[in-house]
């Protein structure tokens, strides 16, 4: 038996889809693209949805289209991969790092207020960027409340959140129940090899706010503004374009779209799956000393179960098993495992532009020795759900 750490699934709906793109003779961005967006909108409700290269091409047209600029500072968590960070630094901007919550992995609401607190003099911090941590959606009413009364723009990184809900109940204790995508100014998606849907490469940049959109599509694309000449109205040569600004190299093959719109079709089906073996990992891998399950906050249907990320306390495990022994013999037994994430704060670039500690961080330091992820894909087979609850039994117990 072999489980692999992560696998797309793509069937035959994936397959002719791509074979018919590769025949028509045009193999970039078209009607296929368009099509993608436009049911990324029914389905999420967004009003603006841009199909791009990659969630940081997603990430980096939104704070750009947010005015987001050189010297400006924008917070996010330290417990993300490095993508999330990088891209202020293309804006020339710098990140401002804060420690995550020790059950939910998702942005500390208390360190994000302080570090808030801590600006107020200078006003450099222009936006916050959370990170909706394995497909579980940060504590969202809080991020918008703090950001909105520091006048500060939320940019969501939503790689991992697709398709993820954030329940929020007000005074009367009436819950309202929003899917990701709707809330902050600009959310990102990721449709990478691995995650909850795939388009090979590829992201999307959703947005309720118009103006944002307009840019985010111009610089989506070379800074070539088509609309300009279309107010000429006669003027519609096809040859004929302007260009507004030096824009980027961020749009989406049709290609990769071709995958999309399937995956997007069964983005339901798939989550229904993960959350099925997220169920059996807690109904089989609960009460195992050494081991720490996912404490969530939300409802198993309002996750987005792209990563399980369990916990190895080798003093409570009876053979004093590490998380690396655990990989160890994880992979003796042919099963993939993965760890998110090595903190920003461990990593020689921010480390040492940001003179970071471990100790600044203490909860995701503290996560980042203890994590593993566990395999969780609509592609599992039953043999291999079981596989793996056998074998974490075996090895800890
Ligand atoms: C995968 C990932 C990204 C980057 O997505 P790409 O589509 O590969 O650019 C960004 N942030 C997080 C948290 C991710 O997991």
């Amino acid at each position: 038996m072999k489980v692999p750490f992560a696998l797309p699934e793509c069937g035959e709906a994936e397959t002719n889809e791509v074979v018919e793109v590769i025949k028509s003779g045009w193999l970039t961005t078209a009607s296929r693209a368009f099509e993608f967006e436009n049911r990324f909108k029914e389905f999420t409700g967004a009003k603006y949805c841009l199909a791009v290269n990659s969630c940081t091409a997603a990430l980096h047209l939104g704070l750009e289209a947010l005015g987001i600029k050189r010297g400006d500072k924008v917070i996010v968590p330290v417990h993300t991969f490095t993508a999330t960070a990088e891209v202020l630094r293309y804006l020339d901007a710098d990140p401002v790092f804060v420690d995550c919550d020790k059950d939910t992995f998702c942005i500390s609401i208390p360190e994000l207020q302080q570090k808030i607190a801590e600006d107020n003099l200078k006003r450099q911090i222009k936006a916050v960027i959370p990170v909706h941590f394995g497909g579980h959606s940060c504590d969202m009413d809080h991020v918008i409340d703090i950001s909105r009364k520091a006048a500060l723009s939320v940019i969501e990184d939503a790689a991992h959140a697709f398709p993820a809900f954030y329940v929020s109940s007000n005074e009367n204790g009436e819950e309202k129940r929003r899917i990701i995508g709707k809330i902050g100014d600009v959310t990102c998606f990721s449709f990478y090899a691995n995650k909850t849907i795939t388009t090979a490469e590829g992201g999307m940049l959703a947005t309720d706010n118009e103006a944002i959109a307009r840019r985010a599509k111009v610089m989506r694309l070379h800074g070539i503004d088509r609309d300009v000449w279309d107010r000429f109205g006669s003027l519609k040569s096809d040859w004929i374009y302007d260009v507004v600004a030096p824009g980027f190299k961020y749009n989406m093959p049709d290609l990769s779209a071709a995958l999309g719109i399937h995956q997007l079709r069964k983005a339901n089906l798939f989550r229904e799956k993960r959350e099925k073996i997220a169920q059996r990992y807690y109904d089989e891998l609960s009460g195992i000393d050494g081991l720490t399950l996912p404490k969530i906050k939300c409802s198993m249907k309002d996750h987005a179960w792209h990563i399980f990320a369990i916990l190895i306390d080798s003093r409570y495990s009876k053979h004093s098993l590490n998380r690396d022994d655990f990989i160890l013999k994880m992979k003796e037994k042919n099963i993939g495992t993965s760890v998110h994430y090595i903190p920003l704060h461990r990593l020689t670039y921010y480390r040492n532009r940001y003179n970071l500690q471990p100790e600044m961080f203490p909860n995701s330091e503290w996560i980042f020795q203890r994590c593993v992820s566990l395999p969780i894909y609509s592609a599992m087979t039953e043999d291999q759900i079981e596989y793996v609850i056998c074998s974490i039994q075996k090895i800890l117990n």
